[in-house]
């Protein structure tokens, strides 16, 4: 039995985790919860899985919560960091949204936990002060991202110097194969279509702006150790391929299934096990069509952008993740237009002073600089 946390049980990962738990009682059991303030969505969990412990973000909420339960609720900055590190948890879901997730990720971490990580800024943001006390610890670090997963299935057993490189693909999103000036003015709505995925908010209009591919390529860099230069991405709209590896004999490995969610979060969980479930299978007659293309990065300069901050490094991709999180939230509360998402993204990255990301406190800093700076942009236009 696997005692696990879920920071961000609320949200798509989390409650799909849920789902994968509830599938396997004799394998996995919930020990804590985390959320940012859904009162009645959160005692619906505690019924179900009766964790010892929970926390709502929103201290209005978590006051409502503790009315209505007699067990733990904690809440704020501090009760998220309380379940990352709880005694019981072997292993914590870390998949709450943004850069809140660095300092909760970095406790549970320094407690020996093992980590399945849904939340792309942690590394983004703060890769290289992660993966130094990941190594340290000598805890596993799953990713909870289906290409990351591929990855990961991909060179199980392999020598990494035998890699030539790591090929992520990217779905292309809703608006792939038009201009810019075609989906400048997009609503909400029109960027939140994605073709294949079912996501939350923020990451389905990274998806469409193809910031999405550009955060997992970072990703992809600290959590397998590689060079810009040895990750590729490739157009699959089908997305049928979650990712895929080359050896310098020319072999190349993919990792193929449905557009599942569960199926890497099942994976991160039972890891290094495998163990059956009931959710659809693959069929490859129906979906006999795979196709590829070179991204576009003239109409989606996201995935530029991110390359541009990976190849500088420092706190430079922090900068960008913390504009462009304001910036998707600025556009999705029709504060700006959808085509301002990277011109306001940019003007950050232009204007950052880039410093070594080698300490969280540092990474954070920055990061909440790069959000008053884009604020500030957002304000003045
Ligand atoms: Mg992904």
């Amino acid at each position: 039995m696997k005692k696990i946390s879920i920071l961000g049980s609320t949200g798509s990962i989390g409650t799909q985790t849920l789902d994968v738990v509830k599938g396997h009682s004799k394998e996995f059991e919930v020990v804590g919860l985390a959320a940012f303030n859904e009162v009645d969505k959160m005692l619906e969990q505690i019924k179900e899985f009766k964790p010892e412990k929970v926390c709502l973000f929103e201290e209005k909420a978590a006051e409502e919560l503790r009315k209505k339960t007699e067990i733990d609720v904690v809440s704020g900055i501090k009760g998220l960091e309380e379940i990352a590190v709880m005694d019981s948890a072997e292993q914590v879901i870390v998949s709450v949204v943004g850069a809140i997730g660095i300092k909760p990720t970095m406790k549970a971490i320094k407690k020996g936990k093992n980590i399945g990580l849904a939340n792309k800024e942690t590394l983004v943001s703060a890769g290289e002060p992660i993966m130094k006390k990941v190594k340290k610890q000598g805890i596993v670090l799953m990713p909870i991202d289906s290409e990351h997963s591929a990855i990961f299935q991909c060179l199980n057993g392999e020598e990494r110097e035998k890699v030539n490189k790591v090929i992520i693909t990217c779905s292309g999103g809703p608006f792939r194969g038009k201009k810019i000036t075609d989906f400048y003015n997009s609503t909400p709505e029109q960027a939140l279509g994605h073709p294949t995925w079912s996501m939350g908010a923020k990451i389905t209009i990274d998806s469409s702006t193809l910031m999405n591919k550009g955060l997992e390529v970072l990703e992809a860099k600290w959590l397998y150790g590689l060079k810009l230069e040895e990750i590729e991405v490739i157009v699959h709209p089908q997305s049928l391929i979650h990712s895929m590896v080359e050896f310098v004999d020319g072999s190349i490995m993919a990792q193929v299934g449905t557009h599942d969610m569960r199926t890497p979060i099942q994976y991160a969980l039972s890891y290094p096990k495998r163990v059956s479930n009931e959710f659809p299978k693959l069929n490859l007659i129906e979906n006999n069509k795979l196709t590829f293309e070179k991204p576009d990065y003239e109409n989606f300069p996201c995935l530029k952008y991110a390359f541009e901050a990976g190849k500088k490094g420092g706190t430079l991709p922090a900068a960008m993740n913390a504009a462009n999180e304001i910036a998707v939230h600025a556009f999705l509360d029709k504060k700006i237009k959808y085509g301002q998402i990277p011109e306001i993204i940019k003007k950050v990255m232009d204007g950052h002073k880039n410093r070594k990301a080698d300490s969280i406190e540092t990474v954070l800093e920055e990061d909440k600089k790069a959000r008053e700076k884009t604020k500030k942009i957002i304000e003045e236009q």
